[in-house]
C-alpha cells in the first residue's frame, strides 16, 4: 500500500501544544493531535473503488489487513499523526462556543494526480472535542453517510467523499429517540476523503476570541492551499476570498434544491468553506414535494433547517461567515454587496435551474409565474418529486391533456385527487405546453436535457434504511446494490426500476425514513 503522504495542515497550521487526549478548550491552535481508539474486530463492509483510485490505490491494497487497520484507527501509518480540529459553530442559530471534532479523526494527506485529499475517520473514538459525548458512530449514522456522500457526488453535487465503511467490533449505547430507551447498537466508522474539511466555524472560532493572529494565519493558508487562483493574500483577496465562498455555498444549495436533498442541521459547523456538502446526519431526501419538509426531528418545532428555507440559512450562515472575516477585511460596505449579490444570484440561479428542471431552454418573462404555479400545484396534494420531474420529460407540448395521466405514478393518493386539484394541473399542463411550443428544440433532444437534471434514482429514506436493517442482520448485498445504482441515477438502469418508486406506505412514519433524530 503506497501513499504519497502529505501533512500540509499539521505543519503549517498551529498545533495545540497539550498533548493529552482530555476534554477541554483549546486556544491558540487549528488543532490537536490525537490518536484514534483501538477497535476490537474491524471489519470492512464496503469500499468506494473511485476513491481508492483517487488517493492512487488499487483493489488489491483495499483487500490487505494493513488497510483494513488504517480505516479503522488500529494502525497509525509512519510519518503521520492524527489530529482532531478545532472549531466553534452556530448551532439552530445561537453561538455554542468551540465545538470541534468531536468524533472525527484526520489521519493523514495524500498527493496524488496533483489533487491534496485528507482521510478522516468518523468514529473513531473521543478528541479534547468530544464534550459529554462517546467519540462513536453506529451503523446506521454510517451507512448513511457512506452511501449518500458517493450518491451525491454521482449527482453532481458538491461534497465530501467516501473512501470505505467498516464495523468496529464494538458495541455503542444510543438513545435513537432521545425518549430514555438507550439500546447497544454495532459500531462503525467511515473514513471520509476531502480536499479539506475546514468549516465556517473554523474561522468563527478565532474571531470568536478576537484572536486575529491565528484567524490571519488560518485565512493565509486556505487561500494558498484551497484558492491559489486568488493570488497573494492582500484585504483585496480575502474579500474575493469572501466572495468565492459565497458563491460557492449558493451553488452547492442550488443543487440540493434541484436533487431535493434536505441537510438538517445546517449549523455553521457543519457549512464547509470549499461549499462542499458536509457532515451527513439526520439528512432526507424529499419524497413528497413540500418546501416546509425537514427530516430532523430535532428541528420539528421551528423546522429552521427545512427544505425550503434552505438558500436563506445558506445567507444567514455566510453572515456569520461575513462577521468572522471581518477583522481582515474591515469593509463592511464590500462585504454587504457580496452578501447582497447572494440573493439576487440565488434568483437568477434557481430560475435557470428550474427552466432546466422543465427543459426550457430560452428565457420568458413568464417563466417565474409557470415555476411558482408548479410548485403550488406539487404541494397541493402529496406529490413525488423525483418520480414527477422524471415523468415530466415525456410530455408533449401538443398532447396537454395528457400531461396528468403522465405523472400518475408521482401522486401518492392518484384516485383520492379532487377536480378542483385535477383542474389546476391541467391548467398548468396548459400553460406548459404553450411555453414549450415557444421552445426551437425537438422533444426528444428536450427529454435527453431533462433527464440529466432530473435523476430518475435518488436515496430515498426508507431505501437506506432497508440496506441498514439487512447490515444489522449481517446481509450487506444492499449496501452495494444502492451504491453500483446511485453511480449512474440519472440512467434507466433497467435492472433497479423498483427503486423508481415512491416511499411504500410502510415508511411514511418509520424511524429512520421520515423521522430522523441527530444520535449517531
Ligand atoms: P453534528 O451536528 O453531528 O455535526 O455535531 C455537532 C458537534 O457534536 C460536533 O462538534 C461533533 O463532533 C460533536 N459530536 C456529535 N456526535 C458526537 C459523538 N458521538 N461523540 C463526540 N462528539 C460528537
Ligand atoms: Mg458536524
Amino acid at each position: 500500500m503506497k501513499l504519497n503522504i502529505k501533512n500540509k495542515f499539521t505543519t503549517q497550521l498551529p498545533a495545540d501544544p497539550n498533548l493529552e487526549n482530555s476534554r477541554r478548550q483549546v486556544t491558540e491552535a487549528c488543532f490537536s493531535y490525537v490518536t484514534p481508539k483501538h477497535t476490537s474486530n474491524p471489519e470492512l463492509l464496503h469500499v468506494s473503488p473511485e476513491m481508492l483510485n483517487n488517493l492512487g490505490l488499487t483493489k488489491s491494497d483495499a483487500e490487505s489487513e494493513k488497510f483494513l487497520n488504517v480505516v479503522t484507527g488500529n494502525i497509525v501509518l509512519e510519518n503521520t499523526t492524527p489530529y482532531a480540529m478545532c472549531y466553534a459553530g452556530h448551532q439552530f442559530g445561537n453561538w455554542a462556543g468551540q465545538l470541534g471534532d468531536g468524533r472525527a479523526i484526520n489521519l493523514f494527506e495524500v498527493e496524488h494526480d496533483q489533487k491534496n485529499w485528507v482521510v478522516q475517520l468518523k468514529g473513531a473514538g473521543e478528541t479534547p472535542y468530544s464534550r459529554s459525548a462517546d467519540g462513536l458512530a453506529v451503523l446506521r449514522s454510517s451507512i448513511r453517510e457512506y452511501l449518500c456522500s458517493e450518491a451525491m457526488h454521482h449527482l453532481g453535487v458538491p461534497t465530501t467523499r467516501a473512501l470505505s465503511l467498516a464495523l468496529t467490533g464494538d458495541k455503542v449505547l444510543r438513545d435513537v429517540m432521545y425518549n430514555g430507551n438507550p439500546e447497544y447498537e454495532k459500531g462503525a466508522i467511515v473514513s471520509r476523503v476531502s480536499p479539506s474539511f475546514l468549516r465556517f466555524g473554523s474561522y468563527e472560532i478565532f474571531a470568536a476570541r478576537q484572536d486575529h493572529k491565528n484567524l490571519k494565519i488560518l485565512v493565509d493558508f486556505t487561500i494558498k492551499e484551497h484558492f491559489p487562483h486568488l493570488g497573494a493574500p492582500s484585504k483585496d483577496i480575502y474579500t474575493q476570498f469572501f466572495s468565492e465562498v459565497c458563491a460557492r455555498t449558493l451553488e452547492m444549495i442550488i443543487h440540493w434544491q434541484r436533487v431535493g436533498f434536505v441537510h438538517g442541521v445546517m449549523n455553521t459547523d457543519n457549512m464547509s468553506i470549499l461549499g462542499l456538502t458536509i457532515d451527513y446526519g439526520p439528512y432526507g431526501w424529499l419524497e413528497g414535494f413540500d418546501c416546509g419538509w425537514t427530516p430532523n426531528t430535532t428541528d420539528n418545532q421551528h423546522k429552521r433547517y427545512r427544505y425550503g428555507n434552505q438558500p436563506n440559512i445558506g445567507l444567514w450562515n455566510l453572515y456569520q461567515l461575513a462577521n468572522a472575516l471581518y477583522p481582515l477585511i474591515e469593509d463592511a460596505k464590500a462585504m454587504e454587496a457580496i452578501l447582497e449579490t447572494y440573493t439576487t444570484n440565488f434568483e437568477s440561479q434557481s430560475l435557470a435551474m428550474m427552466r432546466s428542471k422543465l427543459g426550457l431552454q430560452s428565457e420568458n418573462a413568464s417563466d417565474v409565474l409557470l415555476i411558482q404555479a408548479l410548485e403550488d400545484a406539487l404541494q397541493l396534494t402529496e406529490t413525488d418529486m423525483t418520480i414527477f420531474f422524471r415523468q415530466l420529460s415525456s410530455f408533449k407540448p401538443g398532447k396537454a391533456s395528457e400531461g396528468l395521466p403522465l405523472v400518475n405514478d408521482a401522486f401518492y393518493a392518484p384516485t383520492e385527487l379532487s377536480d378542483k386539484i385535477k383542474a389546476q394541473w391541467n391548467a398548468w399542463f396548459d400553460r406548459y405546453a404553450e411555453r414549450l411550443l415557444t421552445e426551437s428544440i425537438s422533444n426528444s433532444e428536450r427529454v435527453v436535457k431533462m433527464n440529466a437534471v432530473n435523476p430518475k434514482y435518488v436515496l430515498r429514506n426508507y431505501m437506506a434504511q432497508l440496506a441498514i436493517d439487512a447490515a444489522d442482520k449481517g446481509d450487506n448485498t444492499l449496501i452495494d446494490e444502492l451504491f453500483q445504482m446511485m453511480k449512474k441515477p440519472y440512467d434507466e438502469q433497467p435492472q433497479y426500476e423498483q427503486w423508481f418508486a415512491k416511499r411504500p406506505e410502510w415508511a411514511r412514519d418509520k424511524v429512520g425514513c421520515s423521522m430522523l433524530s441527530c444520535s449517531s
